[in-house]
């Protein structure tokens, strides 16, 4: 059955992704953004410009009879821009989900699906690199990370609320890092395996690169094409609450920076940088919850990941170099 269906942050790295599978499955899709992707143009049927923090703006996105929203617009990147900007993070956000959720109320979509994040759980949880793996109900008590994830936080007790008071079907799932061709590599935004990614493409063999942090601190990495296929088997269950979608295969920073270099074929010698931003110590996503509603989990590991994330990035900078010398002559 086709379905006419919303993406918002459609002109970044998930929703992009998510379009582009959606039209395969022969949905209708309108896609909007504050601007268009960056690397490939949208295969949406509809792709409009709009500043979703404005309320006229949701309701103009959420009209005609939706079937299904996927939220992801946001204001957010790497652990850098989220420590630095506090208070513009939480207001944008803010006014993105309780905008689009009234909206999407207002103009009877049929589901709405809230992109969450691991940056909703505890700091207190999360101190140790040997960290154990994080279930649903670690985000409470609550302290989370400030701003970002105070802001997710909430945005997800909205969720709950317009379900509680108007029986608006809402879906609130917990991204664990997700990583993948076509997402931003540079400029502030980019998070930690395209920035290392970047990094040991522009060393030669043998260079030093910069490494925020002893290296020590651990995450799990999700490939972006199990984060789309995860989406659309949330969005189509009947679970209300937060799900975490993740891997469960922890790996520190250090590793991270060996498996980059392993794909290159380059040997690279890390500087720590201590003062550097780092987030929690360590960070995994218990799937026990994921493998009991969706009879599925993420399947791709970091380093088959990697393998088609690397080299997407080294052609990037290629070709970027290329156009500059380009205009230089
Ligand atoms: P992204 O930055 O590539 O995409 C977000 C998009 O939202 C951008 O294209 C941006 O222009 C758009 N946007 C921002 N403000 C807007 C506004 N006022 N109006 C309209 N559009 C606006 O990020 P992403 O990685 O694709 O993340 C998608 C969602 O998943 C976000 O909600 C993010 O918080 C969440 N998330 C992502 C990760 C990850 O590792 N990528 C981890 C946890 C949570």
């Amino acid at each position: 059955m086709q379905k006419h269906l919303l993406v918002t942050g459609a002109g970044g790295f998930i929703g992009h992704a998510l379009v582009k599978r959606l039209k395969k499955e022969g949905h209708w899709v309108r896609g909007v953004d504050l601007k268009y992707p960056e690397y490939e143009s949208s295969c949406a049927d509809e792709f409009e410009i709009l500043d979703l923090r404005r309320w006229d703006n949701c309701l103009r996105a959420t009209r005609g009879s939706l079937d299904e929203i996927y939220n992801l617009a946001a204001d957010m990147g790497g652990i850098g821009y989220i420590t630095a900007f506090l208070a513009d993070i939480a207001r944008n956000n803010m006014l993105i989900n309780v905008h689009m959720l009234e909206a999407a109320r207002e103009n009877n979509a049929r589901r709405f699906l809230f992109s969450s994040s691991a940056c909703v759980y505890a700091q207190n949880k999360q101190k140790a690199s040997s960290v154990t793996p994080l279930r649903e109900e670690d985000a409470f008590p609550a302290d989370p990370e400030p701003g970002y994830g105070w802001e997710k936080l909430f945005s997800e007790e909205m969720c709950r609320y317009y379900w509680h008071d108007y029986k608006f079907e809402t879906r609130i799932v917990r991204f664990h890092n997700v990583y993948g061709p076509l997402g931003t590599y540079d400029g502030g935004k980019e998070k930690a395996p395209a920035a290392i990614c970047r990094k040991v493409a522009l060393a030669s063999n043998g260079d030093e690169i910069e490494v925020w942090g002893d290296g020590e601190q651990t995450r799990s990495f999700m490939y972006v094409d199990d984060c789309v296929e995860g989406l659309i088997r949330l969005m189509a269950s009947e679970y209300r609450d937060a799900l975490n979608l993740g891997t469960s295969e922890l790996v520190s920073i250090n590793q991270l920076v060996d498996f980059v270099a392993d794909v290159a074929g380059k040997q690279i010698v890390k500087r720590h940088n201590t003062q550097g931003p780092q987030g929690v110590r360590g960070r995994n996503s218990d799937n026990s919850r994921l493998r009991e509603v969706l009879a599925w989990e993420p399947s791709i590991n970091l380093r088959r990941g990697l393998r088609q994330t690397y080299p997407w990035i080294e052609n990037e900078l290629k070709r970027v170099a290329a156009i500059r010398t380009k205009r230089a002559c």
